[in-house]
């Protein structure tokens, strides 16, 4: 089998509301670019910031432009639809109640959780970006790994999302030095410790650093630690799905990576890759 649950069906635009795109003629432009991919498990995880209720869990500007839709109306469309009912959910430090209580509210198939920003600065937004500030690449991917291990350790989410985003900006951005292994090893320990699910995200390979999520020595190390593996593309747009699974699904049978994860109802079981 082949999934790819973290499906945006609207580019990351406020001009691309709610009504123009959560349409079934939308869903069926995804559904057939993913037949076409091979990809017969779908799901939907539209980012949180897009609706009005993140508003109760965190104040960010970028969250209060872009907060516009009713939550409840996007699960009701969803669940009216072949597509499983996903939310790619911020893990926002000392607001895990509010989170909680989010999640709570509604019947997911799975919860995605995402780290974007590290207290106001933006991981992948030029706008509001963390490398303007003051800060050495090594404060940030300590700050970015510990971040993303306390969001693993929450237990509030089923996968972790592109689980080395700091690197967004490849080259353009200055790297810490020496083996980056010391910022994986404690954020696997984490996802070994929560029992959670890794990302695999094709997204990497379309952004400016050209390469997977994880990167594939983090990967190994996950696949070592026998993790669980979600696969992914992040896409915002149908000819995303599914982008770049051959090479992928060859990379994850490499590292021996022979199953995947399938969520329903936040149950998950592994079913054959490919
Ligand atoms: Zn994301
Ligand atoms: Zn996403």
């Amino acid at each position: 089998m082949l999934t790819d649950y973290h499906l945006h069906l609207r580019p990351d635009d406020e001009s691309a509301t709610f009504d123009r795109f959560m349409t079934a003629e939308n869903v069926a432009r995804y559904r057939q670019a993913a037949t076409a991919a091979g990809v017969t498990e779908l799901g939907v995880s539209e980012h949180i910031h897009r609706f009005t209720d993140c508003l109760r869990v965190w104040d960010h500007p970028f969250w209060k432009i872009n907060a516009l839709d009713d939550l409840a109306a996007y699960c009701d469309f969803v669940r009216s639809t072949d597509l499983r009912l996903g939310i790619e959910m911020d893990w926002v430090p000392g607001r895990a109640d509010l989170v909680a209580e989010l999640i709570d509210e509604h019947e997911w198939d799975y919860v995605i959780g995402s780290v974007h920003f590290l207290e106001r600065a933006a991981l992948d937004w030029e706008d509001y970006d963390v490398w303007r500030e003051n800060r050495t690449p090594e404060q940030i991917w300590t700050e970015y790994f510990a971040t993303l291990a306390d969001s693993a350790r929450s237990g509030l989410f089923d996968v972790i999302a592109h689980p080395d985003l700091v690197k967004y900006w490849g080259a353009r951005r200055p790297l810490p030095d020496g083996d980056l292994r010391r910022f994986y090893e404690p954020a696997v320990q984490a996802f070994v410790d929560a029992g959670v699910a890794v990302e695999i995200s094709t997204a990497g390979l379309r952004k400016p650093v050209g390469e997977i999520y994880p990167a594939p020595v983090f990967l190994k190390m996950c696949a070592e630690a026998g993790l669980p593996f979600a696969l992914s593309s992040d896409a915002h747009e149908p000819g995303h799905v599914g982008y770049a699974y051959a090479d992928t699904v060859e990379l994850m049978r490499e590292l021996g990576i022979n199953e995947i994860c399938v969520f329903e109802g936040r149950r998950r079981r592994l079913e054959p890759l490919g």
